[in-house]
């Protein structure tokens, strides 16, 4: 298994770039209860308007983001993708009340019975807990389904949706051919584990591979710091072992829950959240026996990642 250098820390708040491009990275890997929840955001600046990448998550995560916007631009914002539909990229939704909200369909189409109840949210996210209550589902306006481009000047803001699920069903990326930038939603994450539980393992490093041959030299990812090929190619290769090594615990009829404490997970292992490898593993179960489309058990993938949790926090503690 290739060695790196995994950051503990790295640099947060509006980051520009490219000319008049940011990356919203929220201060991250830092927290030992874990970093679900905090994700990335972007800001493009145009000519008359901006174009915003992601709402973030619970009402103060997005007032810091819209205080952060208002400082770089005064322009306003007036279109917002998102990259899927999970919480912590829509939650803050309609703090973008002015914008057209642009996404893929099926990330529509996923966001529109609602967020997850509150009572799941606060055990998955605790940290978050006091503000749950407050989320609002706020629906992209307008929608697309496997490319759209935006254009402002001569500026070109291409929209992909690989056209199965990878992360989750909707999943899209925003991709600035002319600045070489990439914002890749939460097909990458990096040196923060990435989560499959409503994602396809195996297609997932499909569209990972699919990214990897945009002509990109700057990749924002949903979860973890900017960086480049080379950090994806890293998450893209965690995928890989876990789908291999799961496998082979799958054919030799091990339960996934006992797959996930077996696995060497190496260098990943210090990875931010790496007892997301049970989800991950459970996922690759249901793949192998062809019940993706059945959920995944929540409650119990939740007591296995908190005992995972916990025994890496016991050991740390030694
Ligand atoms: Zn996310």
């Amino acid at each position: 298994m290739a060695r790196h250098v995994v950051p503990t820390r790295w640099k947060s708040g509006m980051i520009e770039i490219g000319p008049r491009i940011f990356a919203y990275v929220q201060a991250s890997g830092i927290d030992p209860r874990g970093d679900t929840g905090v994700a990335n955001s972007g800001l493009i600046v145009g000519a008359e308007a901006a174009v915003a990448v992601d709402a973030l998550m619970v009402p103060s995560m997005t007032r810091r983001l819209v205080a952060a916007i208002k400082k770089t631009t005064r322009k306003p914002v007036a279109r917002l993708i998102n990259t899927h539909h999970h919480l912590d990229h829509t939650g803050g939704n309609r703090f973008f009340r002015a914008a057209t909200i642009v996404a893929s369909a099926k990330c529509r189409e996923a966001l529109a019975p609602g967020f997850p109840p509150v009572s799941m949210l606060r055990r998955f996210m605790p940290r978050f807990a006091a503000e749950f209550p407050k989320l609002k589902v706020v629906l992209p306006t307008v929608t697309f389904e496997s490319r759209m481009v935006l254009h402002d000047g001569d500026r070109e803001i291409q929209l992909w949706h690989p056209g199965f699920a990878a992360h989750t069903v909707g999943d899209s990326v925003a991709y600035l051919p002319k600045e070489r930038i990439l914002f890749a939603g939460d097909i990458a994450f990096h040196y923060v584990t990435p989560l499959a539980f409503q994602g396809h393992v195996g297609n997932w490093i499909k569209a990972a591979d699919r990214l990897m041959r945009y002509d990109a030299d700057v990749i924002v990812p949903g979860h973890g710091p900017v960086g480049t090929k080379q950090d994806l190619k890293r998450m893209r290769d965690y995928l890989a072992l876990v789908q291999r090594e799961a496998k082979v615990r799958f054919d030799a009829g091990m339960p996934a829950s006992a797959a996930a404490g077996d696995i060497k997970l190496g260098v990943y292992a210090s990875w931010s959240d790496a007892e997301r490898i049970l989800p991950n593993v459970m996922r690759c179960y249901q793949e192998f026996r062809d019940e993706l489309d059945q959920p995944m058990d929540l409650p119990r993938m939740l007591q296995g990642m908190e005992r995972l949790r916990g025994a890496r926090l016991d050991h740390a503690c030694v």
